[in-house]
């Protein structure tokens, strides 16, 4: 047998029960016939869905159930702490008081790779150049997708680029200029720019 009343105890001794709110059994309605509730002390007379003191629930709460198999036989609700919610629930023949943390915790940062690790700092999306644009070499290991430089007669354009076609005819690399792409371990990614 279990009593809502004495665990709710020793939260409180624990960490202070600020509120709580009681509530029908199976999100029922409240009334005398909510499958589950028959033997609960004046269940009818519940003052469900209200927040009020631990002091005022606590006697509504003091009565011995059966919380091993079978479906839950006691009140539902919700109890706050300043760090942690607790709730009934009933679960595979088992009634329990369960409690989540109150405050929706961010998931930890993760970890730093290691550091013989390279971090990939952008990978190629999109179909891939497949020849110079300049002299039709192809482009299987490395490119540069990168503008042309203007003082060369070809005017504000863009160009994927060979290497050495893009020292000669590119504009640079950086943002605005051109971002340089490699084959590192199957994966096209930027190398510079
Ligand atoms: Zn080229």
């Amino acid at each position: 047998m279990s009593n809502l009343a004495r665990e709710l105890d020793a939260v409180h001794q624990h960490t202070p029960i600020e509120a709580v709110m009681l509530l029908p059994v199976h999100g029922g309605k409240g009334v005398a016939d909510d499958y589950g509730a028959e033997d609960i002390p004046c269940y009818a007379e519940t003052p469900f869905g209200r927040t009020l003191s631990w002091p005022v629930v606590r006697p509504w709460l003091d009565y011995d159930y059966g919380s091993s198999y079978g479906t839950q036989r006691c009140h539902s609700l919700l109890a706050w702490t300043a760090d942690t919610v607790y709730f009934v629930q009933e679960f595979d023949g088992m009634t329990r008081l369960r409690a989540v943390p109150r405050h929706p915790e961010p998931p930890p940062p993760p970890p730093p790779p290691p550091p013989h690790l390279e971090v990939p700092k952008a990978r190629w999306i999109g179909p891939l150049p497949r020849y110079c644009d300049f002299c039709g070499v192809p482009l299987s290991f490395s490119f540069v997708d990168g503008r042309v430089d203007s003082g060369g007669g070809y005017g504000e354009t863009w160009a994927f680029m060979c290497l050495p076609c893009h020292h000669r005819h590119g504009a640079g690399l950086g943002t605005g200029l051109g971002q340089r792409y490699a084959l590192v371990k199957g994966v096209w990614q930027k190398t510079a720019g």
